[in-house]
């Protein structure tokens, strides 16, 4: 099998982390890691598959020789070294905001739309936003089945999907209020702990935060859909990983929660978790660290005609980040593009 010359732009930061993490579990082809960061973190080293490598600063021509490169350094420095890395003859598979809308930019889940992945004209592959990855993931096997007009989703995200400061901000914030002090927020605008805060990203012009649009435009171009209505409250919750979803659609034909299990039942990267008689239903703490996305309470949406209603959660580092893009390298190794 062919190994690959692999670099990772943002190694030491939360999502650098679990690439370096799911390459080694999932034994990628590698046959040379470089780990890329801010020259704040040059020298530092990072443990690969019993080896310690040096983080080196990005630099246009860290790229020399890379054949994949992951992104997960923030959209300034896509926008700026992912061009350098694709010109160089990278693959770059970019977490960042910088090019999803970019119609020449795929914007891929693999269980969704892989056939995206046949024409990568500039190189560059785009992996969705954390929150869309897991509605896609979840809601594409029944549209397939039975096409989708409308979704009202409100999330529930961790703060890690704010980066490592955020960890810092929940964990020291919430040891200074159980003490009776004052946690002054550095990353939120508010205080994360003990509370919960619906402002995810800036607000944009028409009422909506930027990360509930992305939730709107993303989903229509993954699913191919533009058609399908979404209205999404993205809001911060002080819970560490995974996001969690509650989730309303309207579908075309009437379909019955017993269907929709079914259905999930044997869609790729979906587990239903079912069971609220026994108290049985995702939950963020037990879903971090795990691969797939989790889909409970699965009832009738009594409100609308042909509806329904459910949870879904997934680790927002894992599937919502690194693991995402490792599967895209992987699915394009297993069609040949790579
Ligand atoms: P993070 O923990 O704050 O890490 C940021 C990383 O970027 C660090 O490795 C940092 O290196 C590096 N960096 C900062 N300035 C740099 C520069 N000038 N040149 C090169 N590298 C630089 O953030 P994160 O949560 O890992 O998120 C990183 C990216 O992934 C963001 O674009 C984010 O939107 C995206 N993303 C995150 C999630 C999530 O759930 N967390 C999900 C999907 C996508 P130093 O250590 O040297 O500063």
């Amino acid at each position: 099998m062919k190994a690959y010359s692999v670099a990772i732009v943002g190694a030491t930061g939360m999502v650098g982390q679990e690439f370096v993490k799911v390459l080694q579990q999932r034994r990628f082809p590698i046959k040379g890691l470089r780990l890329l960061a801010s020259d704040r973190s040059a020298g530092r080293k990072v443990y690969f598959s019993g080896e310690e490598l040096p983080v080196m600063e990005t630099t246009n021509k860290s790229f020399k020789e890379v054949e994949i490169a992951f992104f997960s350094a923030g959209t300034d420095i896509s926008a700026s070294f992912a061009p350098v890395a694709a010109r160089s003859g990278a693959l770059v598979i970019d977490n960042s905001a910088a090019f999803r809308m970019e119609q020449n930019v795929p914007l891929v889940v693999p269980e969704v739309n892989p056939d995206d992945l046949r024409d990568v004209p500039v190189g560059i592959i785009a992996n969705p936003n954390c929150s869309t990855i897991q509605m896609v993931v979840a809601l594409h096997p029944l549209h397939k089945i039975n096409p989708i007009k409308r979704i009202i989703v409100d999330t529930y995200q961790s703060v890690s999907g704010t980066g490592s400061a955020a960890i810092e901000e929940l964990s020291n914030g919430s040891k200074l209020v159980l003490e009776g002090k004052t946690a002054i927020p550095h990353v939120y605008p508010h205080q994360i702990a003990f509370n919960i805060l619906p402002h995810i990203d800036v607000f944009l012009d028409n009422g909506y935060s930027r990360e509930e649009w992305k939730m709107v435009q993303e989903t229509r171009k993954i699913m191919h859909a533009p058609g399908i209505l979404v209205s999404a409250t993205a809001v911060r919750v002080p819970v560490f990983v995974s996001h969690s979803e509650a989730i309303h659609v309207e579908f075309a034909h009437k379909i019955s929660p017993d269907e929709v299990r079914e259905i999930l039942a044997a869609a790729p990267g979906v587990k239903v978790q079912d069971d609220p008689e026994v108290s049985m239903y995702p939950l963020a703490w037990a879903v971090a660290g795990q691969d797939d996305v989790f889909v409970g309470r699965i009832r009738e949406d009594v409100s609308c005609d042909n509806g329904i209603a459910m949870w879904v959660v997934a680790d927002n580092i894992r599937k919502g980040a690194a693991l995402n893009a490792v599967q895209i390298a992987e699915k394009m190794i297993g069609m040949g593009l790579l």
